[in-house]
């Protein structure tokens, strides 16, 4: 049996502490009294709901999926219950801007939600999840009458949105997309084409749905700058907002996949469907760009929610089976030990509890940083939000969902065979987990937007100041008890080798050797990843060192030792990137391709 999820709520209240969130926000009027007082409650509300209403049909809908028959997708009814309650309950919209209905809380506050919500059902958060962004393309870049329209009951969670980009031929490059979009009288476009693989492209937990496509219009410039966006419902919207005809957008088929079976993956075929024109033609892909930064940390966040729930159910399995003599126990103290007793075992899920701290702050920190960058007072603020943003966005995106693979895969190591069999609820984390590094941008994608848009920002400048950030923590945790004093060593060896490798690969792109910069994109994101969760876990231990010594509350020793073990056992990592960072492409192409 699947252990019930238990939202792990006073460790995501201790990472708004961890990342500075209140003291950041504050400086922000709109957040001005962002608290405690409302991260807690909020956190508790939704651990309720998502205990209580979203984990106990995960299984549910990974058994069931969601069907087609002639074009109709049907969700298992449960999820269509849930998504009732979900959208009555406020869920959908808690950190949308309060001017188009939403909560008005800010984005950082989403990053616990989202965590619980994804954690108790991933599959059931992706329909929300893209109505965000859907919501967000409308609102920054859409009319006040497409607003009026379409925002309404977007927000309200009545109708889900989707994002269309990917066609057969073009997953990566959308350049090559060929859906059209001709121009009529009226101002509206007739959309046709095929997209594939949309997330909740069609489903019957709302009565609409609308459609963000991207389309080129006949004359329109090659490539990507000849793109455009469009929002297309599926059923017409009458000028009081009721639904009327159908609108020629079908769901030809759904994919059957490795996970997230009830997200349905849909073929969506347009014939000469309405669409009304984002913003101006051919600036499609720049308004999906301003969305993307969320989209892609919201993604990250789904790599920490299946690492976080499969520890749960891993630690509860260590703690009751019964399987040999730990080394060095005795027969006696034997008879009560469990495998969590194995130094195996526990290195196992000290690492997976560890690492998720670090992916948490990293995750909950870029999310801070995204209301910086929107909401932040003045220019300079706001310039620092992008920028900083910018670094950590692709790291959140392909460094987190990566280690939701990897450490879920643990997970499944530390049940043993049960792990393997469908009943303890672990696999189904490992399967769900699987698409976060391929979709919104491709980790290999990540790694070369780090390396040849983020790393040359302000010359450079950029980088250098988050690693003095980094640096800052390493002389604060110097000034602290011995404990600390030697993890700020290590941190800053780490650093230090960060530094070097960062100005050997800006030299590198500087002499136009960029093949051999591309061929070291992923190990840098994951050395910068690595080096990224030290300097979180440095400012955890600085926190929990201070708050243990102020309350003798064990759960803040416990953040202690996560931090030490952290930077003494898996920061190390970084260093050994370092060696196929700087390798160069020769290797990599000296064989042909044939002979793969
Ligand atoms: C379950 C699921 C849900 C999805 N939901 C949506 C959705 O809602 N809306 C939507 O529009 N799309 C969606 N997608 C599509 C998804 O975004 C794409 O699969 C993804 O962008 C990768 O494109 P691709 O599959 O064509 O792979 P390709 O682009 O063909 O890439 C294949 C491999 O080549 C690598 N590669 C490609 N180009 C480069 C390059 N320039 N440099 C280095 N490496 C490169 C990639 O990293 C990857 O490893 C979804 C996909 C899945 C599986």
């Amino acid at each position: 049996m699947a252990v019930p999820y238990k939202a792990p709520v006073k460790d995501i209240v201790f990472g708004y502490e961890v990342i500075d969130s209140y003291n950041v926000l504050n400086k922000i009027s709109a957040f001005s009294d962002f608290s405690e007082d409302i991260v807690i409650p909020t956190m508790e509300e939704c651990a309720k709901f998502s205990e209580e209403v979203l984990a106990p049909i995960n299984a549910i809908g990974d058994q069931q999926g969601a069907t087609i028959k002639d074009g109709v997708v049907t969700m298992p009814e449960e999820f269509v219950d849930a998504y009732q309650k979900f959208a009555e309950a406020g869920w959908a919209s808690i950190s949308l801007p309060s001017d188009i209905g939403g909560g008005g809380m800010p984005i950082t506050l989403s990053g616990g939600t989202l965590e619980i919500l994804s954690t108790a059902n991933l599959a059931f958060g992706l329909a929300p999840g893209l109505s965000a962004g859907a919501i967000s393309a409308i609102n920054f870049h859409g009319s006040q009458e497409q607003k009026d329209k379409f925002l309404p009951k977007l927000v309200s969670g009545e109708w889900t949105g989707t994002m269309n980009l990917s066609e057969p031929q073009s997953g990566s490059d959308l350049g090559t997309i060929t859906t059209k979009a001709e121009p009529q009288e009226d101002g509206s476009y007739k959309i046709t084409g095929t997209k594939v693989w949309i997330t909740f492209g069609e489903h019957n937990m709302t009565e609409n749905i609308i459609h963000l496509v991207l389309a080129k219009v006949p004359g329109s410039p090659e490539g990507t700058k000849g793109i455009s966006m469009f929002i297309v419902p599926k059923y017409t919207v009458n000028d009081d907002g009721s639904v009327g005809d159908s609108n020629n957008v079908s769901c030809i088929s759904i994919e059957e996949k490795l996970g997230i079976h009830a997200s349905p993956t849909c073929v969506m075929e347009y014939d000469g469907s309405v669409g009304y024109l984002v913003g101006e033609e051919n600036r499609g892909l720049n308004y999906m760009f301003t969305m993307m930064n969320e989209a892609r940390v919201w993604v990250g966040g789904q790599g920490l929610a299946c690492a976080s729930g499969s520890l749960q159910g891993a630690a509860q399995y260590a703690r009751d089976r019964v399987q040999g003599r730990p080394v060095g126990m005795s027969k006696e103290d034997a008879k009560n030990s469990t495998i969590i007793d194995h130094a195996d075992v526990r290195r196992m899920l000290m690492t997976i509890k560890a690492y998720v701290d670090a992916m948490r702050y990293l995750m909950y920190d870029n999310q801070l940083m995204l209301d910086v960058e929107y909401f932040g007072e003045d220019e300079e603020m706001k310039a620092f939000g992008e920028e900083r943003c910018g670094i950590l966005t692709p790291i959140t995106k392909a460094w987190i969902s990566d280690l939701g693979v990897e450490l879920s895969n643990i997970a499944i190591q530390v049940y043993g065979g049960m792990g393997y069999v469908e009943e303890t609820g672990v696999a189904q984390y490992l399967r769900d987990a699987r698409i976060a590094p391929i979709y919104e941008g491709t980790n290999g994608i990540q790694a070369l937007d780090l390396m040849f848009r983020k790393l040359p920002l302000d010359n450079g400048q950029a980088m250098q100041r988050l690693l003095s950030d980094v640096n800052k923590v390493i002389d604060e945790m110097k000034q602290d008890d011995e404990e600390l004093v030697s993890m700020a060593e290590k941190l800053e060896k780490e650093v230090n080798t960060l530094s070097e490798i960062t100005l050997w690969l800006g030299s590198k792109m500087l002499e136009g050797e960029l093949v051999d910069a591309s061929a070291g994109a992923t190990p840098y994101l994951k050395m910068f990843g690595q080096v990224l969760g030290g300097y979180y876990m440095g400012k955890a231990a600085i926190l929990a060192n201070k708050k243990f010594k102020e309350t003798g509350d064990e759960f803040y020793k416990d953040k202690l030792t996560l931090s030490k073990f952290y930077i003494e056992q898996l920061l190390p990592l970084a260093s050994g990137y370092a060696s196929s960072i700087t390798a160069g492409k020769d290797d990599l192409y000296a064989m042909k391709a044939e002979n793969f």
